[in-house]
């Protein structure tokens, strides 16, 4: 039995979690969930948007599954998402992109990986006013953040059997935070044999991800241009909710949906519970369920290709129950 720690979240959250384990029942898997609360609700009951035992569950149990959770903007609580990753120290979040066939994507065949540094960069809160009328923020890259996040995406193109990574920056500008990123990884690059390693400049690679996604393959970024591109390759392949995501850290992993929680969908059994369910599958093949991870991954396939059963954004009007039963079905 392993066991995992799953936060549901808010908005569209629990109901995203609630179809993905649907079909993770179906997978016959032996799991056993602890559930835990976060964002707005612990922060009326209990004062914190992040209570200690989210985080000591997550480190006993060393692997979780989560739902999006809102973010006041402008004010408010700081995002329990970003706390979480760093509390955890969980510093590389992969997010895949692959087309399935019976969407209405622009592109299809495309299968590219976004990992984003998720510790440092313009995430690192170091913020603050500096009078009436401006602000400023502070981007810190370090080598040791540099090295283990393009350490960690050469490592994943190798055990992944992907044939090139390019490492995103902005050091033709930002001369001294990407000039590090960047000369860290092409020192980290030349490590590895039988993986092409190359770069490009951020702006250039969001037009070329839109025009020619498929000269590309596994992208590894600082934490703000890896979420922005990333959300780019969700829209590639049918939108985010399409997306999966992992958060890797040493000895933990938290597996939750690119997307946030949509609050206008919020209880109306409309959006779209794959991103949720492909994340499950990144989670089943963590844990050594490879066999029930494809099967979940081949169920989503055959569902969408068929186009009977699926949500909205897939021109559909399923629900999202509905839609993950009709998986459950296929498995
Ligand atoms: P969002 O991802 O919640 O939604 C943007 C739009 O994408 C939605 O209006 C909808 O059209 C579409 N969408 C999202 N998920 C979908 C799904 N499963 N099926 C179909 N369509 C889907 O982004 P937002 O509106 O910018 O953010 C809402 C809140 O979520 C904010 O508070 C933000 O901070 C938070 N957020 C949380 C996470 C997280 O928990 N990891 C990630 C991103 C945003």
């Amino acid at each position: 039995m392993t066991r995992i720690t799953l936060i549901p979240g808010d908005g569209i959250g629990p109901e995203v979690i609630d179809a993905c384990l649907v079909v993770l029942d179906e997978t016959g898997v032996a799991l056993e969930y602890e559930r835990l609360e976060a964002g707005t609700s612990t922060m009326e009951s209990s004062g914190t948007p992040l209570p200690d035992e989210v985080i000591e569950s997550v480190v006993k149990n060393g692997v979780g599954l989560k739902g999006p959770i809102t973010t006041p903007v402008g004010s408010g609580f700081r995002s329990v998402n970003v706390e979480l990753r760093k509390r955890l120290d969980l510093y590389a979040n992969v997010r895949p992109a692959r087309s399935f066939e019976g969407t209405c994507a622009r592109h299809e065949k495309v299968d590219l990986v976004v990992i984003r540094e998720n510790t440092e960069g313009l995430y690192s809160g170091v913020e603050r006013s500096t009078g009436k009328d401006s602000a400023e923020s502070i981007r810190i890259i370090t080598r040791r953040g540099s090295e283990r996040i393009v350490d960690f995406a050469m490592g994943y193109a190798v055990k992944n059997g992907r044939k090139k990574v390019t490492a995103v920056h902005k050091a033709n500008i930002m001369k001294l935070t990407d000039g590090l990123f960047l000369e860290t990884a092409r020192e980290v690059a030349g490590r590895y044999t039988g993986v092409e390693f190359e770069d490009r400049i951020v702006d250039n690679m969001a037009m070329q991800l839109v025009v020619k996604p498929h000269l590309y393959d596994v992208i590894v970024t600082t934490n703000l241009f890896g979420d922005i591109l990333s959300d780019l390759c969700a829209g590639l392949v049918g939108g985010l909710g399409l997306a999966p995501s992992g958060n890797f850290g040493e000895a933990r992993v938290v597996f939750e949906p690119v997307h946030g929680s949509a609050p206008k969908y919020a209880g109306k059994d409309r959006v779209n519970p794959t991103a949720t369910i492909l994340s499950a599958a990144m989670m089943l093949d963590h844990i050594g369920e490879k066999d029930a991870g494809n099967a979940v991954v081949s169920a989503v396939a055959k569902v969408i290709m068929e186009r009977k059963h699926v949500t909205y954004d897939l021109g559909g009007s399923a629900g999202t129950l509905e839609m993950a039963r009709a998986i459950a079905h296929e498995i």
